[in-house]
Protein backbone atom coordinates (compact mmCIF):
# COMPACT_ATOMS: atom_id res chain seq x y z
CA UNK A 1 0.00 0.00 0.00
CA UNK A 2 1.88 2.92 -1.38
CA UNK A 3 -1.06 5.23 -1.26
CA UNK A 4 -1.62 7.20 2.87
CA UNK A 5 -4.88 5.27 3.46
CA UNK A 6 -5.11 3.04 6.07
CA UNK A 7 -5.68 -0.73 4.80
CA UNK A 8 -9.45 -1.42 4.99
CA UNK A 9 -8.42 -5.02 6.59
CA UNK A 10 -5.53 -6.62 8.82
CA UNK A 11 -2.65 -8.29 6.75
CA UNK A 12 0.14 -10.33 7.02
CA UNK A 13 3.53 -8.26 7.93
CA UNK A 14 4.94 -8.21 4.03
CA UNK A 15 8.33 -9.90 3.71
CA UNK A 16 8.62 -8.74 0.56
CA UNK A 17 7.81 -5.75 -0.61
CA UNK A 18 4.68 -5.54 -3.23
CA UNK A 19 5.22 -4.33 -6.92
CA UNK A 20 4.19 -0.34 -5.95
CA UNK A 21 7.20 -0.53 -3.09
CA UNK A 22 9.54 -2.18 -5.28
CA UNK A 23 9.06 0.10 -7.60
CA UNK A 24 9.45 3.04 -5.99
CA UNK A 25 12.76 1.55 -4.36
CA UNK A 26 14.32 0.97 -7.56
CA UNK A 27 13.15 4.13 -8.77
CA UNK A 28 14.70 6.37 -5.83
CA UNK A 29 18.13 4.10 -6.21
CA UNK A 30 18.02 5.24 -9.37
CA UNK A 31 17.90 8.76 -8.42
CA UNK A 32 20.43 8.52 -5.92
CA UNK A 33 22.80 7.16 -7.78
CA UNK A 34 22.39 9.46 -10.80
CA UNK A 35 21.97 12.43 -8.85
CA UNK A 36 23.25 12.39 -5.17
CA UNK A 37 26.04 9.82 -5.32
CA UNK A 38 28.54 11.79 -8.04
CA UNK A 39 28.40 14.68 -5.77
CA UNK A 40 27.71 13.40 -2.08
CA UNK A 41 32.26 13.42 -1.38
CA UNK A 42 32.55 16.92 -2.59
CA UNK A 43 29.60 18.15 -0.68
CA UNK A 44 30.68 16.72 2.41
CA UNK A 45 34.40 18.14 2.19
CA UNK A 46 32.78 21.50 1.39
CA UNK A 47 30.54 21.19 4.33
CA UNK A 48 27.79 23.01 2.03
CA UNK A 49 24.25 22.47 1.94
CA UNK A 50 23.64 21.76 -1.77
CA UNK A 51 20.34 23.95 -2.67
CA UNK A 52 20.78 23.03 -6.16
CA UNK A 53 19.44 19.51 -5.67
CA UNK A 54 16.36 20.92 -4.21
CA UNK A 55 14.23 20.92 -6.79
CA UNK A 56 15.47 17.24 -8.26
CA UNK A 57 14.34 16.19 -4.66
CA UNK A 58 10.58 18.12 -5.17
CA UNK A 59 10.35 16.22 -8.62
CA UNK A 60 11.00 13.22 -7.13
CA UNK A 61 8.35 13.68 -4.92
CA UNK A 62 10.43 13.19 -2.15
CA UNK A 63 9.54 16.45 -0.42
CA UNK A 64 6.03 15.97 -0.01
CA UNK A 65 6.28 11.63 0.34
CA UNK A 66 3.29 11.96 2.91
CA UNK A 67 1.55 14.77 2.33
CA UNK A 68 -1.49 14.11 0.57
CA UNK A 69 -2.01 14.65 -2.87
CA UNK A 70 -4.44 17.54 -2.54
CA UNK A 71 -2.09 19.54 -0.75
CA UNK A 72 0.78 19.08 -4.01
CA UNK A 73 2.33 15.41 -2.18
CA UNK A 74 3.01 12.29 -3.40
CA UNK A 75 0.43 10.89 -0.82
CA UNK A 76 2.40 7.41 0.03
CA UNK A 77 2.61 5.68 3.13
CA UNK A 78 5.32 5.59 6.28
CA UNK A 79 6.76 2.08 4.39
CA UNK A 80 7.14 4.20 1.21
CA UNK A 81 8.59 7.16 3.56
CA UNK A 82 11.10 4.71 5.02
CA UNK A 83 12.19 3.49 1.81
CA UNK A 84 12.33 6.70 0.11
CA UNK A 85 15.03 7.46 3.24
CA UNK A 86 17.05 4.36 3.24
CA UNK A 87 17.62 4.28 -0.74
CA UNK A 88 19.25 8.12 -0.42
CA UNK A 89 21.28 7.20 3.03
CA UNK A 90 22.57 4.02 1.14
CA UNK A 91 24.87 6.86 -0.77
CA UNK A 92 24.29 10.01 1.19
CA UNK A 93 23.87 10.47 4.86
CA UNK A 94 23.09 14.32 4.62
CA UNK A 95 20.74 14.24 2.18
CA UNK A 96 18.86 11.52 3.44
CA UNK A 97 19.03 13.19 7.03
CA UNK A 98 17.16 16.33 5.11
CA UNK A 99 14.55 14.25 3.41
CA UNK A 100 13.72 12.60 6.76
CA UNK A 101 13.45 15.75 8.78
CA UNK A 102 12.09 17.66 6.30
CA UNK A 103 9.05 15.33 5.79
CA UNK A 104 8.78 13.74 9.41
CA UNK A 105 9.38 16.50 11.37
CA UNK A 106 8.10 19.92 10.20
CA UNK A 107 6.10 19.48 7.08
CA UNK A 108 4.69 15.75 9.48
CA UNK A 109 3.97 18.20 12.36
CA UNK A 110 1.75 20.21 10.30
CA UNK A 111 0.46 17.10 8.55
CA UNK A 112 -1.00 15.87 11.95
CA UNK A 113 -2.04 18.75 13.84
CA UNK A 114 -2.05 22.13 11.18
CA UNK A 115 -5.38 23.91 10.81
CA UNK A 116 -6.85 23.77 7.56
CA UNK A 117 -5.47 27.23 6.81
CA UNK A 118 -2.06 25.90 8.13
CA UNK A 119 -1.92 23.08 5.54
CA UNK A 120 -3.09 24.99 2.64
CA UNK A 121 -0.24 27.51 2.34
CA UNK A 122 2.75 24.96 4.03
CA UNK A 123 1.92 21.81 2.68
CA UNK A 124 2.35 22.76 -1.07
CA UNK A 125 5.23 24.98 -0.62
CA UNK A 126 6.88 22.04 1.32
CA UNK A 127 6.47 19.59 -1.16
CA UNK A 128 7.01 21.56 -4.54
CA UNK A 129 10.53 22.36 -2.61
CA UNK A 130 9.73 26.07 -2.77
CA UNK A 131 10.37 25.92 1.57
CA UNK A 132 11.84 23.45 3.21
CA UNK A 133 10.54 22.69 6.60
CA UNK A 134 12.66 22.74 10.07
CA UNK A 135 11.45 21.51 13.26
CA UNK A 136 12.64 23.14 16.22
CA UNK A 137 12.56 21.56 20.08
CA UNK A 138 15.90 21.04 21.22
CA UNK A 139 17.65 24.04 22.66
CA UNK A 140 20.99 24.67 24.05
CA UNK A 141 20.08 23.51 27.80
CA UNK A 142 17.83 20.61 26.82
CA UNK A 143 17.73 17.59 24.32
CA UNK A 144 16.54 14.48 25.81
CA UNK A 145 15.06 15.97 28.92
CA UNK A 146 12.89 17.76 26.13
CA UNK A 147 10.34 19.01 28.40
CA UNK A 148 12.06 21.07 30.81
CA UNK A 149 12.54 23.58 27.54
CA UNK A 150 13.02 27.24 28.48
CA UNK A 151 12.00 29.12 25.14
CA UNK A 152 8.90 31.30 25.63
CA UNK A 153 5.25 32.00 24.51
CA UNK A 154 3.06 35.07 26.08
CA UNK A 155 -0.07 35.84 25.00
CA UNK A 156 0.59 39.90 23.16
CA UNK A 157 -3.08 40.85 22.18
CA UNK A 158 -4.53 39.00 19.72
CA UNK A 159 -1.32 37.00 19.35
CA UNK A 160 1.51 35.47 21.06
CA UNK A 161 5.43 36.70 21.82
CA UNK A 162 8.20 34.07 21.62
CA UNK A 163 11.02 34.17 23.16
CA UNK A 164 14.29 31.85 23.47
CA UNK A 165 17.16 29.95 21.57
CA UNK A 166 17.10 26.13 19.35
CA UNK A 167 19.88 24.14 19.35
CA UNK A 168 21.16 21.53 16.59
CA UNK A 169 18.25 22.23 14.11
CA UNK A 170 18.04 20.91 10.72
CA UNK A 171 17.42 22.92 7.75
CA UNK A 172 17.43 25.70 10.50
CA UNK A 173 19.22 28.25 8.05
CA UNK A 174 17.76 26.99 4.52
CA UNK A 175 14.22 26.55 5.54
CA UNK A 176 11.19 28.33 4.88
CA UNK A 177 9.05 27.54 8.03
CA UNK A 178 10.13 26.50 11.46
CA UNK A 179 7.32 24.87 13.45
CA UNK A 180 8.87 25.50 16.70
CA UNK A 181 7.93 24.13 20.21
CA UNK A 182 7.67 27.03 23.74
CA UNK A 183 6.20 27.26 27.08
CA UNK A 184 2.63 29.19 27.28
CA UNK A 185 2.26 28.25 31.17
CA UNK A 186 4.97 27.23 33.43
CA UNK A 187 2.20 26.88 35.99
CA UNK A 188 1.45 23.88 34.98
CA UNK A 189 3.26 20.31 35.27
CA UNK A 190 6.09 20.83 32.74
CA UNK A 191 4.81 18.45 30.06
CA UNK A 192 1.61 20.33 30.06
CA UNK A 193 2.90 24.15 29.20
CA UNK A 194 4.04 23.72 25.98
CA UNK A 195 2.75 24.77 22.53
CA UNK A 196 3.55 24.75 19.20
CA UNK A 197 3.60 27.14 16.41
CA UNK A 198 4.73 27.74 12.80
CA UNK A 199 7.11 30.47 12.36
CA UNK A 200 8.15 32.02 8.58
CA UNK A 201 11.87 33.12 8.00
CA UNK A 202 11.76 36.68 7.56
CA UNK A 203 9.72 37.03 10.67
CA UNK A 204 10.81 39.83 12.45
CA UNK A 205 12.99 39.27 15.40
CA UNK A 206 13.26 35.54 14.02
CA UNK A 207 16.93 34.72 12.91
CA UNK A 208 19.12 31.52 12.29
CA UNK A 209 23.46 31.65 12.82
CA UNK A 210 25.67 29.87 10.24
CA UNK A 211 25.37 26.12 10.32
CA UNK A 212 27.27 24.14 13.07
CA UNK A 213 30.69 22.22 12.18
CA UNK A 214 29.97 18.68 12.77
CA UNK A 215 31.72 14.67 12.36
CA UNK A 216 29.53 13.31 9.84
CA UNK A 217 26.40 14.79 8.09
CA UNK A 218 28.41 17.86 7.38
CA UNK A 219 26.07 19.08 3.90
CA UNK A 220 22.71 18.61 5.79
CA UNK A 221 21.91 22.22 7.48
CA UNK A 222 22.12 22.48 11.18
CA UNK A 223 21.94 25.81 13.06
CA UNK A 224 21.14 27.83 15.78
CA UNK A 225 17.78 29.76 16.14
CA UNK A 226 17.36 32.86 18.35
CA UNK A 227 13.83 34.29 18.73
CA UNK A 228 13.63 37.93 20.20
CA UNK A 229 10.56 39.39 20.50
CA UNK A 230 9.05 37.62 17.96
CA UNK A 231 5.42 38.37 17.26
CA UNK A 232 3.03 35.24 15.45
CA UNK A 233 -0.74 35.83 14.99
CA UNK A 234 -2.66 33.17 17.11
CA UNK A 235 -3.71 31.63 13.84
CA UNK A 236 0.58 30.10 13.69
CA UNK A 237 0.06 28.31 16.98
CA UNK A 238 -0.33 24.88 15.66
CA UNK A 239 -2.41 22.38 17.61
CA UNK A 240 -4.35 22.99 20.67
CA UNK A 241 -2.65 25.43 23.50
CA UNK A 242 -0.89 22.91 25.71
CA UNK A 243 -1.14 20.07 23.66
CA UNK A 244 2.46 20.56 22.26
CA UNK A 245 4.49 17.88 23.93
CA UNK A 246 2.21 15.27 23.46
CA UNK A 247 1.84 16.17 19.40
CA UNK A 248 5.72 16.16 19.48
CA UNK A 249 6.09 12.46 21.24
CA UNK A 250 3.52 11.50 18.69
CA UNK A 251 5.66 13.32 15.41
CA UNK A 252 9.14 11.56 17.18
CA UNK A 253 7.50 8.15 16.93
CA UNK A 254 6.92 8.51 13.11
CA UNK A 255 10.25 10.30 12.92
CA UNK A 256 11.99 7.18 14.74
CA UNK A 257 11.09 5.37 11.65
CA UNK A 258 13.11 7.36 9.11
CA UNK A 259 16.24 7.82 11.37
CA UNK A 260 15.92 3.79 11.60
CA UNK A 261 15.89 3.41 7.82
CA UNK A 262 18.44 6.34 7.39
CA UNK A 263 20.76 3.77 9.41
CA UNK A 264 19.53 0.71 7.54
CA UNK A 265 20.54 2.66 3.77
CA UNK A 266 24.39 3.70 5.67
CA UNK A 267 24.42 0.11 6.67
CA UNK A 268 23.91 -1.21 3.54
CA UNK A 269 26.24 1.46 1.69
CA UNK A 270 28.83 0.31 3.51
CA UNK A 271 28.64 -3.49 3.14
CA UNK A 272 27.96 -3.35 0.09
CA UNK A 273 31.43 -1.57 -0.57
CA UNK A 274 32.97 -3.60 2.01
CA UNK A 275 32.04 -7.17 -0.57
CA UNK A 276 32.87 -5.17 -3.35
CA UNK A 277 36.07 -4.24 -1.97
CA UNK A 278 36.81 -8.08 -0.25
CA UNK A 279 36.99 -9.37 -3.62
CA UNK A 280 38.94 -7.31 -4.91
CA UNK A 281 41.83 -6.43 -2.85
CA UNK A 282 44.49 -9.03 -2.50
CA UNK A 283 46.61 -9.77 0.11
CA UNK A 284 48.62 -13.08 1.04
CA UNK A 285 48.31 -14.60 -2.45
CA UNK A 286 44.03 -14.02 -2.69
CA UNK A 287 41.48 -12.06 -2.15
CA UNK A 288 40.51 -10.58 1.22
CA UNK A 289 37.45 -11.90 1.20
CA UNK A 290 38.66 -15.50 1.46
CA UNK A 291 39.91 -15.13 4.92
CA UNK A 292 37.25 -16.17 7.09
CA UNK A 293 37.98 -12.97 9.54
CA UNK A 294 36.73 -10.77 6.63
CA UNK A 295 33.80 -13.49 6.00
CA UNK A 296 32.25 -13.60 9.40
CA UNK A 297 32.60 -9.51 9.49
CA UNK A 298 30.42 -9.37 6.21
CA UNK A 299 28.09 -12.18 7.71
CA UNK A 300 27.57 -10.18 10.60
CA UNK A 301 26.62 -7.50 9.23
CA UNK A 302 24.61 -8.67 7.30
CA UNK A 303 22.52 -10.41 9.65
CA UNK A 304 22.16 -7.33 11.56
CA UNK A 305 21.11 -5.18 8.84
CA UNK A 306 18.45 -7.85 7.63
CA UNK A 307 16.84 -8.19 11.31
CA UNK A 308 17.27 -3.52 11.44
CA UNK A 309 15.17 -3.85 8.37
CA UNK A 310 12.81 -6.36 9.84
CA UNK A 311 12.04 -3.92 12.85
CA UNK A 312 11.91 -0.82 10.97
CA UNK A 313 9.46 -2.72 8.18
CA UNK A 314 7.37 -4.18 11.40
CA UNK A 315 7.12 -0.24 13.03
CA UNK A 316 6.24 1.18 9.53
CA UNK A 317 3.96 -1.13 9.19
CA UNK A 318 2.19 -0.53 12.60
CA UNK A 319 2.08 3.47 12.09
CA UNK A 320 0.54 2.47 8.56
CA UNK A 321 -2.60 0.72 10.23
CA UNK A 322 -2.85 3.44 12.73
CA UNK A 323 -1.89 1.31 15.67
CA UNK A 324 0.38 2.64 18.19
CA UNK A 325 3.74 1.79 17.30
CA UNK A 326 6.12 3.81 19.48
CA UNK A 327 7.79 1.26 21.16
CA UNK A 328 8.56 -0.54 17.86
CA UNK A 329 9.58 2.89 16.93
CA UNK A 330 12.07 2.78 19.69
CA UNK A 331 13.18 -0.15 19.27
CA UNK A 332 13.90 0.05 15.09
CA UNK A 333 15.63 3.06 15.72
CA UNK A 334 17.71 1.83 18.63
CA UNK A 335 18.64 -1.38 16.95
CA UNK A 336 19.24 -0.13 13.27
CA UNK A 337 21.42 2.61 14.74
CA UNK A 338 24.08 0.65 16.19
CA UNK A 339 23.83 -1.72 13.55
CA UNK A 340 24.64 0.77 10.92
CA UNK A 341 27.48 2.43 13.16
CA UNK A 342 28.88 -1.40 13.71
CA UNK A 343 28.87 -2.47 9.98
CA UNK A 344 30.42 1.04 8.90
CA UNK A 345 32.97 0.59 11.40
CA UNK A 346 33.38 -3.04 9.91
CA UNK A 347 33.47 -1.60 6.04
CA UNK A 348 36.81 0.95 7.32
CA UNK A 349 38.20 -2.17 8.78
CA UNK A 350 38.07 -4.41 5.27
CA UNK A 351 39.13 -0.99 3.20
CA UNK A 352 42.08 -1.34 5.64
CA UNK A 353 44.57 1.57 5.32
CA UNK A 354 42.15 2.86 2.34
CA UNK A 355 39.12 2.82 4.74
CA UNK A 356 40.26 5.70 6.97
CA UNK A 357 41.12 8.32 3.82
CA UNK A 358 38.16 10.22 2.50
CA UNK A 359 38.59 8.87 -1.44
CA UNK A 360 36.98 5.81 -0.29
CA UNK A 361 33.36 6.39 0.65
CA UNK A 362 33.01 4.29 4.10
CA UNK A 363 34.54 6.81 6.53
CA UNK A 364 31.91 9.47 5.51
CA UNK A 365 29.33 6.52 6.29
CA UNK A 366 30.41 5.46 9.52
CA UNK A 367 30.35 9.58 10.63
CA UNK A 368 27.20 9.98 9.11
CA UNK A 369 25.74 6.87 10.96
CA UNK A 370 26.54 7.84 14.51
CA UNK A 371 23.97 10.56 13.96
CA UNK A 372 21.50 7.78 14.08
CA UNK A 373 22.52 7.16 17.79
CA UNK A 374 21.86 10.84 18.90
CA UNK A 375 19.05 12.58 16.72
CA UNK A 376 15.20 12.03 17.41
CA UNK A 377 16.27 10.70 20.71
CA UNK A 378 19.68 9.05 21.90
CA UNK A 379 20.14 5.27 22.07
CA UNK A 380 19.47 5.58 26.00
CA UNK A 381 16.34 7.31 25.14
CA UNK A 382 15.34 4.95 23.22
CA UNK A 383 16.06 2.55 25.56
CA UNK A 384 13.85 4.11 28.22
CA UNK A 385 11.10 3.94 25.68
CA UNK A 386 11.06 0.26 24.82
CA UNK A 387 11.40 -0.92 28.72
CA UNK A 388 8.76 1.74 30.04
CA UNK A 389 6.47 0.18 27.29
CA UNK A 390 7.83 -3.73 28.78
CA UNK A 391 7.37 -2.73 32.67
CA UNK A 392 3.66 -1.65 31.68
CA UNK A 393 2.94 -5.04 30.74
C1 LIG B 1 23.02 16.75 13.32
C2 LIG B 1 21.91 16.94 14.31
C3 LIG B 1 20.64 17.30 13.86
C4 LIG B 1 19.60 17.54 14.77
N1 LIG B 1 18.39 18.00 14.30
C5 LIG B 1 17.45 18.40 15.20
C6 LIG B 1 16.26 19.03 14.74
O1 LIG B 1 16.04 19.21 13.53
N2 LIG B 1 15.36 19.48 15.67
C7 LIG B 1 15.57 19.31 17.01
O2 LIG B 1 14.72 19.72 17.79
N3 LIG B 1 16.70 18.69 17.47
C8 LIG B 1 17.64 18.25 16.60
N4 LIG B 1 18.80 17.65 17.05
C9 LIG B 1 19.01 17.50 18.50
C10 LIG B 1 18.99 16.06 19.00
O3 LIG B 1 17.68 15.56 18.95
C11 LIG B 1 19.60 16.06 20.41
O4 LIG B 1 20.99 16.33 20.26
C12 LIG B 1 19.40 14.75 21.13
O5 LIG B 1 18.05 14.56 21.45
C13 LIG B 1 20.23 14.68 22.43
O6 LIG B 1 20.06 15.83 23.22
P1 LIG B 1 21.35 16.59 23.78
O7 LIG B 1 22.26 16.83 22.64
O8 LIG B 1 20.88 17.76 24.56
O9 LIG B 1 22.05 15.55 24.75
P2 LIG B 1 21.73 15.37 26.31
O10 LIG B 1 20.28 15.25 26.53
O11 LIG B 1 22.49 16.40 27.07
O12 LIG B 1 22.40 13.94 26.58
C14 LIG B 1 23.79 13.76 26.84
C15 LIG B 1 23.99 12.27 27.16
O13 LIG B 1 23.26 11.95 28.35
C16 LIG B 1 22.40 10.85 28.10
N5 LIG B 1 21.19 10.95 28.91
C17 LIG B 1 20.37 12.02 29.06
N6 LIG B 1 19.34 11.71 29.85
C18 LIG B 1 19.52 10.43 30.24
C19 LIG B 1 18.78 9.53 31.07
N7 LIG B 1 17.64 9.86 31.68
N8 LIG B 1 19.27 8.26 31.24
C20 LIG B 1 20.41 7.89 30.62
N9 LIG B 1 21.15 8.69 29.82
C21 LIG B 1 20.70 9.94 29.63
C22 LIG B 1 22.13 10.94 26.61
O14 LIG B 1 21.68 9.70 26.10
C23 LIG B 1 23.49 11.35 26.08
O15 LIG B 1 24.32 10.23 25.98
C24 LIG B 1 19.83 17.36 16.16
C25 LIG B 1 21.09 16.94 16.62
C26 LIG B 1 22.12 16.74 15.72
C27 LIG B 1 23.48 16.33 16.23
Amino acid sequence: MVSGQRAKRPRLMDFELDEQHSILRQSVRDFAHAEIAPNAQRWDREERFPAELVPKLASMGLLGIRIPEEYGGSGMDTLAYAICVEEIARVDGSMALTVASHNGLGTGHLLAFGSEPQKRKYLPAAASGRWLAAWALTEPGSGSDSAALQMTARRDGDGWLLNGAKAFITQGSVGGFCVVLARTDGSVAKQMGITAFVVEHGTPGFTASKHLLKLGCRSSDTAELAFENVHVADSQRVGEVGRGFGDTMRILDRGRISIGAMALGLGYGALEKATAYAKERRAFGRAIGEFQAIQFMLADAKTELDASALLVQRAAWLADRGEPHSQAAAMAKLFASEAATRACNMAVQVHGGYGYVREFDVERHLRDAKLCEIGEGTSEIQRMVIAKHVLAR
